[in-house]
């Protein structure tokens, strides 16, 4: 399973600015968080369409992920215009399949739910003939988080326990959409002691609960 993302903007393109923060800078730091925490959690590859602070055209960006055969295409931006809230899109043709639409409204009902703890407002479920949406084969949803000019949105855009947050929205709801699964992880269990009599180890387990372990007695080859 491959998921292109895509970082909005970047070099010269700055996106939309206000109070001295871009666009380009924090598609760019979310989407590199999304990958970071998506591949660590995920059996799943993540191809960026920008991994640093450069122009590619919308053309190269579709072409990348077009090239690499991405199943999941996702671009990620921030509007502007005085709004509030967050926004999704997918292609606003009739062609756009019924898969797409699917994979948008998981996605975008992980994200209102997210944005929803924050007291942001969900604009909606949108379409339109953006060129990404329109010139990549695979399923495609481009998201437009926040407004980097409203007052209350901008406060979130600055802060970077936000913007952790919201990568992790992120992994949640493309590992939902997909149905990736997780990377199993190792667990280290922590042994207090081993008893030859089961009395005095059900004691000691006893103890352990009495003060909020979730202890267990096994029963172990005594070597
Ligand atoms: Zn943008």
């Amino acid at each position: 399973m491959l998921v292109c993302l895509d970082p909005g903007h970047g070099g010269s393109d700055l996106g939309a600015i206000s109070n001295g923060i871009y666009e380009k800078d924090i598609t760019l730091k979310l989407a590199q968080k999304v990958k970071d925490n998506l591949t660590r959690k995920y059996v799943v590859d993540v191809l960026l369409t920008r991994e640093k602070d450069e122009d590619v055209s919308l053309k190269d960006r579709a072409d990348m992920a077009n090239k690499a055969k991405a199943n999941f295409f996702l671009s990620l931006h921030v509007n502007a215009g005085k709004g509030e809230g967050y926004e999704d899109y997918i292609y606003n043709s009739l062609s756009v399949t019924s898969k797409t639409a699917a994979l948008r409204e998981i996605v975008h009902s992980v994200l209102a739910n997210f944005y929803a703890g924050y007291r942001c407002m969900d604009r909606g479920m949108k379409k339109a003939n953006y060129y990404v949406l329109r010139e990549t084969d695979m399923s495609a949803v481009l998201c437009e988080n926040l407004f980097v000019d409203s007052a209350y949105d901008e406060k979130l855009l600055k802060d970077e326990a936000f913007i952790e947050n919201l990568s992790r929205a992120y992994v949640e709801a493309i590992a939902m959409a997909l149905n990736l699964s997780k990377k199993s992880s190792t667990l280290y269990a922590v042994q207090v002691g081993a008893y030859s009599s089961i009395i005095y180890a059900s004691r000691v387990a006893n103890d352990l609960k009495a003060k909020g372990y979730d202890a267990v007695i096994k029963e172990i080859p005594n070597l």
